[in-house]
């Protein structure tokens, strides 16, 4: 197994740790943060075990689109209907600490600029 597949995250979508799933489908699977930033802090994750966006691939491009989408449709379903912000950690100078790509909605609260 490789250590992709190892992360906290491979292990939530087995259903082998458990986690507040809000939203699944064949290629995404969304669920609440456990260290939550904002009143809402959904994470989006592909099931397709991606470490970062930055070894994403050409063919990952319909997959992108989908966990956009996905991220608009949780927002929608969550009530944020005032605005929400979509983040991706990238490496060690973006934050990352799990290396299974993933996009924060943040949402509830007024977002600040620039972030830390
Ligand atoms: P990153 O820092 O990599 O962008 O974000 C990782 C996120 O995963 C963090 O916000 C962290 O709170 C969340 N997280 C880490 N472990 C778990 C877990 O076991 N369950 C859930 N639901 N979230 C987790």
């Amino acid at each position: 197994m490789s250590e992709t597949t190892q992360t906290i995250f491979s292990k939530i979508i087995r259903r082998e740790i458990p986690a507040d799933i809000v939203y699944e489908d064949d290629l995404a699977l969304a669920f609440r943060d456990i260290n939550s930033q904002a009143p809402v802090h959904i994470l989006v994750i592909p099931k397709k075990p991606i470490p970062r966006l930055a070894d994403a691939e050409s063919g990952d491009d319909a997959l992108l689109g989908h966990l956009l989408l996905t991220a608009k449709r949780v927002a929608e379903q969550a009530g944020l209907t005032n605005g929400y912000r979509v983040v991706i950690n990238t490496g060690p100078d973006g934050g990352q600490t799990v290396y299974h790509l993933h996009l924060h909605i943040l949402g509830g609260r007024q977002m600040a600029w620039p972030p830390g």
